[in-house]
């Protein structure tokens, strides 16, 4: 029996500010590893004018975490298709691991909009919810059950980089360095 910790995003693209929270629960919470789920098609963010291809999100994610103990990258929404429910990827990792416990760990800006979420109120009968507060939006909670973890509040989000990317400004320290060789290769951003 493992306890795994969920980390879902958009990742376009992931930052240190992802590895930190996943690195810092996991230790809190003594987790087998954190997944940073790399979301397909994030539907509340379908107006967002050149969403990255999930593939490449999910190759940042992946250059991103090697060599990060306890923290993986899962393709389980890709492979899944369509619309990203976090609700269905719980519900997929009960059904293929029982005996595990779950804990789904998000920054406080999503929390406090959790009540947007489909179908929001079944995430407490999957999984223990996990709120890390975040500049910008500390303090802001869910309306379900939960606890919070104490990480470093890191001012960074991927908006911000992607913006930065554009002004022609250095991302070096701000995205992991495989993370960002790869999005070079692939000119990605700016
Ligand atoms: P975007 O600006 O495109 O929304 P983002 O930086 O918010 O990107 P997401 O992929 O949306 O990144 O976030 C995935 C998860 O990581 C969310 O739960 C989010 O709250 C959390 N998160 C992202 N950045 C931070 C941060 N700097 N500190 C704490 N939590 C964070
Ligand atoms: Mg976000």
């Amino acid at each position: 029996m493992s306890r795994i910790g969920i980390l879902g995003g958009t990742f376009d693209p992931i930052h240190v500010g992802h590895l930190a929270v996943a690195v810092w629960v996991r230790a809190e919470l003594d987790l087998s590893r954190v997944e940073l789920v790399v979301a397909n098609e994030p539907w509340q963010k379908l107006d967002r004018p050149l969403l990255s291809p999930a593939q490449d999100r999910l190759a940042m994610v992946q250059a991103a975490v090697d060599g990060i103990e306890g923290v993986v990258a899962s393709s389980v929404e890709i492979d899944r298709g369509g619309l990203t429910y976090t609700v269905d990827t719980l519900a997929a990792y009960r059904a293929h691991n029982p005996d595990d416990s779950l804990f789904l760990i998000m920054g406080s800006d999503a929390a406090g909009g959790l009540d947007t979420w489909h179908r929001f109120e079944e995430i407490n009968g999957l999984a223990e919810l996990v709120v890390v507060d975040r500049p910008g939006a500390v303090g802001q909670r869910p309306p379900v059950a939960h606890r919070v973890v104490v990480c470093p509040l890191l001012d960074l989000s991927s908006t911000q980089v992607r913006e930065w990317a554009d002004a022609g400004r250095p991302l070096d320290g701000l995205v992991p360095p495989a993370a960002l060789a790869y999005c070079r290769h692939k000119g990605l951003y700016g």
